[in-house]
């Protein structure tokens, strides 16, 4: 199986330390070229039955954009040419940024699964509060939570990914 994911969330979530993880330094690509196409290629997952191809969405939930900018039309039809959107959060109640985020992705048709990333900073006890407050924000296909550092629920979150190519 194949296709493509953004993998998109507020900045510091740990989006880039999950592509690192997933991608490896072998068919991780870099550049320094400014961005110039809607969907720009983050890296390449490369399994024994999947491969997929991670985009950035440029001029999406930019790091330094004030929450009331201006959205982008263009960016968020490219969220609707990958095949699922990846939405990671930090393990807490959803915050301003968050929101905003989620209110983004309610015009976006592909499915959306929310990534709790950083699970190995808080007690289990603290997951499922966090995943009912999001559950009541936004229509998300799955909840997969993860610690892209340590490793923690990336086989199931491949699972998903897989399943739903
Ligand atoms: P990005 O801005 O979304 O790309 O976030 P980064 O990948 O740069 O990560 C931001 C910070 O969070 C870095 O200091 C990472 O080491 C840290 N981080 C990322 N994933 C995890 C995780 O699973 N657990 C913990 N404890 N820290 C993490
Ligand atoms: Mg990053």
């Amino acid at each position: 199986k194949s296709g493509f994911v953004a993998l998109v969330g507020r900045p510091n979530v740990g989006k880039s330390t999950l592509m690192n993880r997933l991608v490896g330094e072998k068919v991780a690509i870099t550049s320094n070229k400014p961005q110039t196409t809607r969907n720009r290629i983050s890296g390449i997952y490369t399994g024994d039955d999947m491969q997929v191809v991670f985009v950035d969405t440029p001029g999406i939930f930019k790091p330094h954009s004030k929450l009331d900018d201006y959205m982008d039309k263009a960016s968020l039809t490219s969220l609707n040419d990958v095949d699922m959107v990846l939405f990671m959060v930090e393990p807490d109640e959803p915050g301003k940024g968050d929101q905003f985020i989620i209110e983004q992705l309610k015009q976006v048709k592909v499915p959306v699964f929310l990534v709790i990333n950083k699970v190995d900073e808080v007690h289990p006890d603290k997951l499922l509060p966090i995943i009912d407050a999001y559950r009541k924000l936004g229509d998300f296909k799955e909840y997969l939570p993860v610690s892209a550092t340590e490793g923690i629920g990336i086989p199931d979150l491949l699972d998903s990914l897989y399943k739903n190519l």
